[in-house]
């Protein structure tokens, strides 16, 4: 028999180790939450499916791919470098760049054909310039601050931004947008007022012009039908959530959009802890009986934040088995005293469903103080993902 060490020089690893951890996304639920936003935005009004922070944690290209099969045709992305990403990976549809790009990588632009979203006068001479420069009209979108007081232009500069964009021959004014930061509040006034704003501000030019006016995203869509214009934003509602949390899920009627990311994990170690014993780091929480728990291979480094410490729930044989203790870095506890029968191996759903039960992204924000955007993009940017078709 070979000795362990002759194995080792010998042996070729072929096998991918993977994590305990699994994200896994639904791409059917991807297209068909598409094809549902797309009746609460019907035709002409575009949707732009946001795909930014690796499409909210589910896969940029996965999602672009499985958007693009329901009929998507415009793309947002945050920073320049996904933009380039998407395009290497086959998308062919319109791509929009919506956090500026430092200037040395201006020619990106050309080479992979994305629409930079400008808010700031420098960046607009610049990439006027360049476009000048290499004789070539370049597609952008002006944004404007219509009352989120994040990135844009002010409403007042809008008549001085035309001017300039007159004289510059190689920018073509694609496409004027603005953002809503209340539509996921349906009795909100704001969003009537800050749309008022937007129009005041380029209701005259994009009247007669080609230029796309946007400034919908997912609540809008779902909320605010007077608000579509030429073209939707949506993020969110396209990975299954409603921006207003459960509320808006509880509140919907007719087809319910369908979250498209679950995360699994199995059982580590079984054990048996008697009445009067600590759990964990600081024994924040203290057995009151003989009690069995779970020991589960996640922690915060897997996207599962300290603060759901003692507070949430997970799924093992069908049932909810509630945290015990601190979450760590790599582990944490449930209590499975009332499930019969859990060993070391069995499934553990974190986010999804087993048997009748489901823990969903608003669920899990709920316990520890956020919102399933944050929930998704922190569980999926930082595990494994597999992505399952259904044919
Ligand atoms: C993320 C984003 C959206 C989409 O917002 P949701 O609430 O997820 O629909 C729309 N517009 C811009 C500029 C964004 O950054």
């Amino acid at each position: 028999m070979a000795s362990l060490d002759e194995l080792e020089k010998t042996t070729t690893i072929t096998m991918t180790i993977s994590s305990y951890n699994k994200i896994t996304i639904d791409s059917a639920a991807l297209e068909k939450n598409y094809r549902l936003i797309r009746q609460h935005v019907p035709h002409p009004s575009k949707i732009m499916a946001m795909i930014k922070s690796d499409g909210y944690g589910h896969g940029m290209i996965t999602c672009a791919e499985a958007f693009a099969r329901a009929g998507c045709e415009h793309f947002g992305v945050a920073e320049m470098s996904e933009g380039v990403d998407l395009r290497e990976a086959g998308c062919a549809g319109t791509i929009l760049t919506f956090m500026g790009f430092d200037h040395r990588w201006s020619d990106y632009f050309f080479s992979h054909n994305l629409t930079p979203v400008i808010y700031d006068l420098a960046d607009l001479l610049h990439i006027a310039a360049v476009a000048e420069h290499r004789q070539i009209r370049i597609p952008i979108y002006l944004k404007f601050d219509c009352g989120m007081s994040r990135l844009g232009f002010y409403p007042s500069e809008f008549s001085g931004l035309v001017s300039r964009l007159q004289a510059m021959e190689h920018v073509e004014l694609a496409g004027l947008m603005s953002h809503f930061p209340c539509t996921d509040d349906r009795s909100s006034d704001n969003t009537t007022q800050v749309y008022q704003v937007f129009n005041q501000a380029v209701g005259t030019l994009s009247k007669e012009s080609l230029s796309v006016r946007s400034i919908g995203n997912s609540g809008s869509a779902l909320y605010f039908p007077q608000t579509h214009d030429d073209m939707v934003r949506v993020g969110i509602a396209l990975y299954g959530y409603y921006p207003d949390g459960r509320k808006g899920r509880l509140a919907a009627d007719g087809e319910l959009l369908e979250p498209a990311m679950s995360y699994s994990t199995r059982v580590l170690q079984v054990r048996d802890i008697a009445a009067g014993t600590g759990v964990s780091y600081g024994h924040t929480f203290i057995a009151e009986t003989d009690m069995r728990l779970a020991v589960l291979p996640i922690g915060y480094s897997d996207g599962y934040p300290r603060t759901l410490s003692n507070r949430a729930e997970v799924l093992i044989r069908g049932k909810r088995a509630r945290l015990r203790g601190r979450v760590c870095m790599n582990l944490c506890m449930a209590d499975i005293t009332d499930i019969d029968g859990v060993e070391s191996g069995d499934e553990v759903i974190v986010l999804g469903t087993q048997g009748q039960e489901t823990i969903d992204a608003d669920e899990l924000g709920a316990w520890c103080n956020t919102i399933s955007y944050e929930v998704l993009c922190s569980l999926g940017n930082n595990n494994e993902r597999e992505t399952r078709f259904t044919i």
